[in-house]
């Protein structure tokens, strides 16, 4: 164990939240241990802001629900006590120690077992242990670095600090290993390396690909979970040319992904709602999951209306039909809450409504609630290349006038769907 004293690194306890350090104060006042953990340490380090802290003890969760009134006990495969201090909450965890495959579910400190499926998954992973053994379990090296908020030292059992230097992204133990424990490791690796712009460690990217099928084991509603962290994060753009070049939105996103490959024009698309979501985050403007969403399924949606209208059906029965299919199919590998899954719709159905310019309907669109998120996703479909016709100007230009004004042009504008201009694919335009 590397520990290093104060005035050897640059944590300060300024940049620590009140609600943090009471916690880690009230347990070492009781006799426990108690060190701030994962990403904050990493981010105080790196010289960022924190945005929650994770605290590390030896004290079982019914010893710290105990201590603070304003906590509980939550999660069955991890059980962790949050601790709430206004809008802030802390999340304490017990040191987790090694497993062993063969443990009986013991009787002390209730619940203190693990559990792994056939395939070596981690199904429960309550075996508590050492500040040593703790280390050990975490995902990266960088996220194992431990601060002492009472004797001001950081606490390195795996080279973290090292890696901090050399930005490097790297598994702790045997990649292929830890990753079979728990497949989303692939994804947090995915994800650190983006937002923090660090290289990936060889030995660990290289153990990707062998390890990716396992995704599939995942449940839906915990990769959809991590597809909030990955996608709204504010570093959606980078985590997507991760996910693109270690292969695992195949995981994720199946039938995108396909049609990513297949058409630019797709792949585009998605770049550049991931993008936009960026920016807006940014600007600390509000972001929803459902414009990505929107975007990453819209080529499958496409595909499938245009096939539907081949078929006979008329536009918005093909569009609605379309819509249907693809979020069903997608929610078979990341659950998508209804919540979502409407304005998704909505957003979709918009974009042939935005393709009639005539009349009093056009005219009263740009009213309607959802017309923002639809016209900002038409633009979007320009941006990636797709062929409107030049709507998205003329939608542009339509919305600034007065109703008055909006009737009068409506009614000049001519033929059903403004002129016959309809959105077409472009499908020669292939990756
Ligand atoms: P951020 O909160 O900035 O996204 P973080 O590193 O704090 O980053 P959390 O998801 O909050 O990430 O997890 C807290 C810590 O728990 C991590 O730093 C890591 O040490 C550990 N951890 C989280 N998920 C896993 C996992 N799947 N396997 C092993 N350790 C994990
Ligand atoms: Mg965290």
């Amino acid at each position: 164990m590397n520990i290093i004293p104060r005035d050897q690194h640059n944590i300060s306890r300024k940049n620590i939240s009140d609600g943090a350090l009471k916690v880690m104060a009230r347990l070492r006042g009781s006799g426990h241990q108690a060190y701030l953990v994962g990403g904050a340490v990493r981010d105080l380090l790196l010289g960022g802001h924190p945005k929650d802290f994770d605290i590390a003890t030896d004290a079982t969760p019914e010893t710290v629900h105990a201590l603070f009134r304003n906590s509980r006990i939550i999660g069955r495969r991890f059980r962790i006590v949050h601790v709430r201090f206004g809008r802030e909450i802390i999340e304490v965890t017990t040191f987790r120690g090694h497993h062993d495959n063969d443990l009986e579910p013991s009787s002390e400190s209730g619940g203190n077992h693990s559990r792994q499926s056939a395939s070596g998954l981690l199904l429960r992973d309550n075996v508590y242990g050492t500040l040593e053994e703790d280390a050990v379990r975490r995902d990266l090296t960088v996220n194992a670095l431990y601060y002492d908020s009472g004797t001001f030292e950081v606490f390195d059992h795996v080279h973290g600090l090292k890696d901090l230097e050399r930005r490097s992204i790297c598994i702790i133990g045997e990649p292929a290993v830890r990753f079979t424990e728990d497949p989303v490791r692939m994804l947090r690796v995915l994800r650190f390396a983006a937002k923090l712009e660090f290289k990936i460690d060889t030995h660990t990217a290289r153990a990707i690909p062998g390890c990716a099928h396992l995704l599939a084991e995942i449940p839906a509603a915990r990769l959809f979970d991590e597809f909030l962290k990955l996608f709204l994060s504010g570093y959606a753009a980078a985590t997507f040319d991760m996910l693109i070049r270690h292969k695992l939105m195949l995981y994720l996103f199946p039938d995108s992904y396909a049609e990513m490959l297949r058409h630019t024009v797709a792949h585009a698309l998605v770049r550049a709602a991931m993008a936009s979501t960026d920016q807006r985050i940014a600007q600390d403007k509000p972001v929803t999951p459902a414009f990505i969403l929107a975007a990453l399924l819209w080529p499958v949606v496409q595909r499938e209306a245009l096939r539907l209208q081949e078929r006979g059906d008329p536009p918005p029965a093909a569009m609605h039909s379309a819509a249907q299919e693809a979020i069903s199919e997608a929610a078979r590998n990341i659950s998508i809450p209804k919540r979502f899954s409407q304005p998704m719709r909505e957003i979709w159905e918009f974009q042939l409504r935005l393709e009639n310019r005539r009349g009093r309907k056009a005219a009263e669109l740009v009213d309607h609630r959802r017309f923002r998120a639809a016209y900002d996703f038409l633009l979007l479909r320009e941006q990636a290349g797709e062929d409107t016709g030049d709507l998205g100007s003329w939608w542009t230009e339509f919305q600034q006038l007065p109703m008055e004004q909006r009737l009068a042009q409506a009614a000049q504008e001519k033929g059903p769907g403004g002129g016959g201009r309809r959105s077409r694919r472009r499908s020669s335009n292939r990756a």
